[in-house]
């Protein structure tokens, strides 16, 4: 059955070698019962390990079943452990952790067997060493016999042909040991039972041989056996060890169940690097996202506008700093004598010279070719042209109420512009008081932006929305503007208080509906004017009110449909208060004027100004010299409430002033009026050549990627030498915008450098912590391999662990990060309003708990590798 040929073992230490074995040559048969005897330190344990397969022999040959063990590779071995070889040792050596059952079945999982026919041979064989009430203590639940019975269960439960036991009853007292040892002898019946033994009175009463060793040589052999008595050779291939790594899960799982409290620290320790990254990737996600909304938002504002006509403001700036002194002039200044410094000429000869041309036509043919690559870095386009959107309020009851363009600002301030420069600042001025604004033409855009609160949005050209602020107000000024409270008012409030009296207003609300109902005048510029059949010119019909209500009454109604309310996350409130309509209106009234019949009539005159039917001057006109009938003619023309303010003039003029006053009138006229100016006095457009484009970029990189191909486009002009088609525009805030791309950038590699810090600072702290728990486990590795693991099932076992504590991290570290984000949106609110930064992203806490798991296996494979390594004599010997 098994022979040992001069079997050898040296133990190599530093310098010395101590020679355990030297030379043991014994059969065995395939039945016995051996008892080795023998003074402490001659080799008993040595020779026990490597008949076990546990320890090599150094010289000699090891025959089992007849086939020599020279050529086994470690896997032969495990498998010739795990099938061949029970083990019982003086300290049971049982997996704590681990029920009686589970000890049991251990070795059946490593050769295996199925799980239900484990659990019925892993009691089976409990029962045959009368413990099969005891299936489910663990092992320090049990006395030392009984843990002893538990050891050769398990030695037994695979039905091995040897059966190895090592001092079995050092550690019992005598009785339990008679008990041992007669259940020893009744396995000894159908097989070979090797046992190391310092007691030689248990030896002889229960051992059929026993063999005496000295120094590792035997000197005595009670009933040797010669080789020719052998059995045949043992044909059965052995199927190969494996454990499956469901196995080492539940494994790893129930030792670190057994150590819940040093598990969770473990674990708590490597999420440390997990919870820190999770916070970072929330506050980065949550900040980026606030980042993206700031961007729309802000570029929902500022859009880079390209004008028809645009001015360089910074040349009058400067003059106006009065930057522009002359050094020279400077030094040929005397002392004592104060100079002027033409301030105003230089401001508006530097405004006039800076004045530049856009071919907006040309530009938005550009912009509307599909393949165009700008297309994409755009979330909106928006045309202007220079027309004017007449609205009304629909109730002329107490008098006729314009409300776009809203002249209340300027009423108010007592301000009117009358030169070219005065009307250029006081449109920007009066852009920012004007209640009424076409909406951008993206509805997505608004939607992030704003909530519907009520109605809808409007879809059509007569459709509106009020845009409230965030706590449902409206300013008094766009209540004023939209007369929905009176004008009169605020003339009333304005008399008190130069008075010195307060005045007391009251606060109104408007109910949804109300406001919903609401409706205004649609007036086309061509709608006042009328054709005059007698006089054969176009009567302004603006100038009485009482025809201004008629035409106002019969202008076309616009209601609002819904109302909008700045999201709560919007960054922008600056747009709220103010009435909403789409693109669609301003196409309609272009639309409605090119066709209507006042500017077919003008088209069709170029010649004569329809609206006095005097020819429009030629380039070198002289004065026409008047008489007091062309006077009476004119006088005639004006209404009649004009005609008497006229005519009490004249009561009081002579006849020359008379006439230079009207060569002065007429001579206005005839300069101002020109066929184009007509034309655009009466809202006439081309749909083609828009005044103004908006370009609002989706983010701040697209922005630059939009100013560059701006540039590639004048480029482009340039070379075809289309120098008057190139494009200047003004960008508000390029520079702020190209800063804060630059922040956000540094923040990003600020907070990955931090990510990587966390990554490589929580690893090391698994490795550490799976390479505490290999020190701590040694014994069970030994156990493991003398049951016939092999070195792949141990790594096999510690990958599971740190798989687990990879796991427990990860799911700790997203667990806490989700818990501290509450308070830190809390107090980032507190601190900045900005509500909900700190989200942790599901697929990032996904992805970390992966990352978790992926670093902590990485980090312990070491640790495990150096477990696998370990020599299984020297783990058993450890505690
Ligand atoms: P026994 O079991 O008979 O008490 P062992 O077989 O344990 O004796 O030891 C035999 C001899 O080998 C002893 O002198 C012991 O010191 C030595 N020895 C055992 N294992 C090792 C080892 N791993 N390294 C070095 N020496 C060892
Ligand atoms: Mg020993």
């Amino acid at each position: 059955m098994l022979s040992l040929k001069n079997i050898t073992k040296n133990y190599v230490t530093g310098d010395t070698t101590v020679e355990a074995l030297k030379g043991i040559s014994l059969n065995f048969r395939k039945s016995e019962f051996v008892s080795i005897l023998g003074p402490s330190g001659c080799g008993k344990t040595t020779l026990l390990n490597i008949i076990g397969g546990l320890d090599r022999y150094t010289s000699g040959d090891l025959m089992v079943t007849g086939k020599s063990t020279k050529e086994f590779k470690n896997r032969d071995w495990d498998t010739y452990r795990n099938h061949s070889i029970g083990f019982v040792f003086q300290n049971y050596n049982l997996i704590p952790h681990q029920s009686v059952l589970s000890n049991v079945e251990l070795a059946l999982t490593l050769s295996g067997v199925s799980k239900s026919e484990r659990r019925a041979r892993a009691k089976q064989a409990l029962e045959k060493v009368g413990l099969g009430d005891q299936l489910h203590k663990k092992p320090n639940q049990m006395s030392g016999g009984q843990m002893q019975r538990v050891a050769i269960a398990r030695a037994l439960v695979n039905d091995p042909e040897i059966l190895l036991a090592d001092e079995p009853t050092g550690a019992l007292d005598t009785n339990t040991s008679i008990q041992i040892m007669e259940l020893l002898k009744e396995i000894s019946n159908d097989r070979l039972i090797i046992m190391v033994t310092h007691n030689p009175e248990l030896a002889k009463a229960y051992s059929t041989r026993i063999i005496r060793l000295l120094d590792g040589r035997v000197i005595d052999d009670s009933n040797p056996f010669s080789e020719g008595e052998a059995n045949a050779v043992n044909k059965g291939r052995k199927k190969k060890t494996s454990m499956s790594f469901f196995t080492a899960l539940s494994l790893s799982t129930n030792n670190l169940m057994t150590k819940k409290a040093r598990t969770f620290l473990t674990a708590f320790a490597g999420s440390i690097g997990i919870i820190g990254i999770a916070l970072i990737l929330s506050l980065s996600h949550g900040l980026q996202a606030y980042i993206n909304h700031v961007q729309e938002d802000t570029l929902s504002s500022y859009p880079i506008t390209l004008q028809s006509e645009t001015v360089d403001y910074s040349g009058m700036v400067s003059s106006m700093m009065g930057k522009n002194v002359d050094e020279e002039e400077l030094a040929s200044y005397e002392e004592d004598r104060i100079y002027s410094n033409d301030v105003m000429t230089d401001m508006m000869s530097s405004v006039l010279a800076e004045l530049q041309r856009n071919d907006l036509k040309a530009f938005k043919e550009y912009l509307e070719d599909d393949t165009n690559e700008i297309l994409q870095y755009i979330s909106d386009i928006q045309y202007g042209y220079d027309v004017d959107i007449n609205l009304y309020s629909a109730n002329t009851d107490d008098g006729v109420v314009q409300v776009n363009p809203s002249h209340l600002m300027e009423d108010m301030m007592g301000v009117t512009y009358s030169n070219s420069i005065g009307s250029t600042m006081s449109n920007s001025y009066s852009t920012n008081t004007q209640v009424f604004e076409q909406l951008l033409g993206n509805q997505a855009l608004i939607k992030s932006q704003y909530d519907v609160v009520a109605g809808h949005l409007p879809e059509n050209y007569d459709e509106l929305v009020l845009i409230v602020d965030q706590n449902n107000q409206i300013s008094d000024y766009v209540l004023y503007a939209l007369n929905l409270k009176d004008q009169d008012e605020l003339s009333q409030i304005m008399t008190s208080l130069t008075k010195g009296e307060t005045f007391e207003t009251t606060q109104v609300s408007f109910s949804y509906d109300e406001v919903l109902n609401t409706t205004f005048k649609l007036v086309l510029p061509t709608d006042y004017y009328e054709y005059d059949e007698t006089t054969g010119i176009w009567t302004d019909l603006s100038r009485t009110s009482d025809t201004l209500k008629t035409v106002v009454d019969q202008g076309i109604s616009l209601k609002i449909v819904g109302i909008l309310r700045p999201s709560e996350n919007s960054v922008n409130g600056s747009r709220s208060g103010s009435v909403g309509y789409t693109s669609a209106l301003t196409d309609y009234v272009i639309d409605q004027v090119n066709r209507s019949e006042i500017v077919t009539y003008q088209k069709k005159h170029p010649d004569i100004d329809i609206f006095t039917g005097i020819a429009f001057p030629t380039e070198d006109v002289e004065t026409p010299s008047y008489t007091m009938e062309d006077v009476n003619a004119y006088v005639a023309t004006l209404p009649e409430e004009d005609q008497a303010t006229m005519m009490q003039y004249f009561a009081v003029m002579s006849e020359d002033e008379i006439m230079n006053m009207f060569a002065t009138i007429m001579g206005q006229q005839s300069t101002t009026a020109t066929y184009e100016g007509n034309l655009t006095r009466l809202g006439v457009a081309d749909p083609d050549a828009p005044s103004s484009i908006n370009l609002y970029a989706s983010t701040f990189e697209s922005k630059d990627e939009i100013t560059r191909i701006i540039n590639e486009y004048n480029d482009a002009r340039i070379a075809n030498g289309e120098d008057d088609k190139t494009i200047t525009y003004t960008d508000y805030v390029g520079l702020l915008m190209s800063s804060v791309s630059t922040i956000i950038n540094a923040i990003s590699y600020i907070l990955i450098a931090f990510v990587g810090i966390s990554l490589v600072v929580s690893s090391i702290m698994i490795g550490i912590i799976t390479y505490i728990s290999v020190l701590e486990r040694t014994k069970e590795i030994g156990i493991l391999r003398s049951i016939g693991a092999s070195k792949k099932d141990i790594s096999r076992v510690f990958n599971a662990e740190t798989l687990i504590v990879g796991f427990t991290s990860g799911f700790i570290g997203i667990a806490v990060t989700v818990l501290l984000d509450i308070p830190i949106n809390m107090i980032i609110e507190h601190l900045a309003g900005i509500s909900g930064v700190a989200k942790l992203p599901v697929d990032g806490a996904l992805i970390l708990i992966i990352i978790s798991m992926l670093l902590t296996v990485i980090a312990g494979l070491i640790p495990s590798r150096i477990a696998s390594k370990k020599d299984p004599v020297i783990a058993l010997r450890s505690e």
